[in-house]
């Protein structure tokens, strides 16, 4: 039997009845948000302290259940700095934007992101059961005056009815799981009622921040809208509690398949040893990592951000080094509304006409030989080609090489070329401009 799991809980909470502790209504009314609070549950820094007594902080609420966690004594305590303030948050660096995936441009409607060709992210609430401080939506997260309301979720939902092109609906906020049971299920009823949306998604960290909040009653309702997909956010081993894993084991009972996103952050899991304790904690429990993200350039962010190569050293260290599902892909939400881009080490070293040159991750170096003779796909026969889903404007490479179209051009490559055209008269007088040696005719002189 591999070690159990630690359940924790702070000394000042020695005496609160099980009932209480274990209720979610009890834990969210009791979450701490001043320094008074906090500073009896562990001994604030300066820092700390300064920072909680700031005007204009992003929203600070933690679950007596999520501090318990923390080891009072160490003041770089990874789930510490996750939901602790300290005033350097408050410093803005290069490339800081509110709002740096342009969610709000992509945004057909209030709280309705429509950024890929098949999926659309839907914020239901700005709520949440406790607040991490780099918080990649903190330009509206938090503020409940923000929230959406019911002619919003009116809106969201009759852009994805008249949208076919959406089979895929991701519930997110905010938490989605701190609704009021009977909204959500409205939600997901209405959401299930439009027949091309396929699957469900719910994004939340409330098994992190609030495990008890996921009890028979909710899982009884998320499986009556299958296909029902979940991802949760886990960002260091201590987090992967005795409670989470009893969450997780009721969500996946209720056929609900699990998924983590992590955020690496410096200082608390960017280390190739952390990342590789938490895949492991996270497949006992059932969760398959999913995401590792780069951390977003959004205010607050700036003293958890690390260069990219620590991503990749990290990709380095799990793929081969232990089971492949445990290996998330790490991905950086291009700013100004990229998207998502995978990133992972180089494992193709070189190729010829045949062959192709591979290293694996213990850098044994090794060959591929191709076919010579590859009869390629004919997609004349084939039904799905031949009936594929349209994806206007955003086919990308994939049209490329579908040999429909053969360049994508940048914004006002056209300009360009037009003014080309215009100074054309002028390119005979203008010939001393052409590089040198360009043909067979050309000289130096002139
Ligand atoms: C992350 C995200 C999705 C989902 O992306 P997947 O790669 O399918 O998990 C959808 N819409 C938006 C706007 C997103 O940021």
């Amino acid at each position: 039997m591999p070690v159990p799991f630690e359940s924790r809980r702070a000394p000042a909470y020695r005496d609160v009845p099980d009932e209480q502790w274990n209720n979610w209504r009890w834990q969210l009314s009791h979450r701490l948000n001043s320094a008074e609070e906090i500073g009896a549950i562990i001994e604030l820094t300066d820092s700390e302290r300064q920072a909680l007594n700031t005007k204009g902080l992003f929203r600070v609420d933690i679950t007596p259940y999520f501090i318990s966690l923390i080891r009072p004594d160490d003041p770089n305590d990874p789930i510490r700095q996750q939901i602790i303030p300290r005033i350097e948050e408050m410093e803005a660096f290069t490339a800081m934007m509110e709002d740096s995936l342009a969610e709000d441009r992509h945004s057909p409607v209030p709280g309705l992101v429509h950024r890929y060709p098949d999926r659309v992210l839907m914020l239901v609430t700005t709520q949440c059961a406790s607040y991490c401080r780099y918080c990649t939506r903190s330009r509206i997260v938090g503020d409940p005056a923000a929230t959406f309301n019911r002619q919003e979720f009116e809106l969201q939902l009759d852009y994805i009815r008249r949208t076919p092109q959406v089979r895929d609906v991701l519930l997110s906020g905010g938490d989605p799981l701190v609704l009021s049971p009977k909204i959500l299920e409205e939600l997901l009823s209405r959401l299930r009622e439009i027949p091309h949306v396929e699957v469900l998604r719910i994004g939340t960290r409330v098994p992190v921040f609030l495990p008890m909040r996921v009890t028979d009653e909710l899982t009884d309702m998320l499986q009556k809208y299958h296909p029902l997909w979940m991802n949760i956010h886990v960002n260091h081993p201590n987090e992967v509690t005795a409670e989470l894993a009893q969450a997780c084991d009721k969500l996946s009972r209720a056929g609900i398949p699990l998924g983590n996103q992590t955020v690496l952050m410096a200082g608390i899991n960017d280390c190739v040893h952390i990342q590789r304790e938490l895949v492991h904690r996270l497949v006992r429990i059932r969760v398959r990592p999913y995401y590792l993200y780069q951390a977003d350039l959004v205010p607050g962010s700036g003293r958890f951000r690390t260069p990219m190569a620590k991503g990749i050293e990290i990709i380095e260290g799990l793929r081969g080094h232990t089971s492949g599902f445990a290996v998330p892909q790490y991905s950086i939400d291009a700013p100004g509304g990229g998207g998502k881009v995978t990133i992972q080490p180089n494992y193709v070293v070189s190729m010829s006409d045949h062959k192709i040159i591979l290293r694996n991750f213990e850098g044994f170096i090794s060959t591929y030989e191709e076919p010579t003779d590859y009869k390629p796909h004919d997609p004349k026969t084939c039904w799905y080609c031949q009936n594929k889903r349209p994806e206007p404007g955003q086919a990308g490479l994939t049209a490329l090489l579908d040999g429909n179209d053969m360049f994508i051009k940048p914004e006002g490559f056209d300009d360009l070329r037009e003014r080309s055209t215009l100074h054309h008269r002028l390119r005979d007088r203008e010939s001393k401009w052409k590089p040198l040696g360009i043909g067979p005719g050309d000289s130096q002189e002139d």
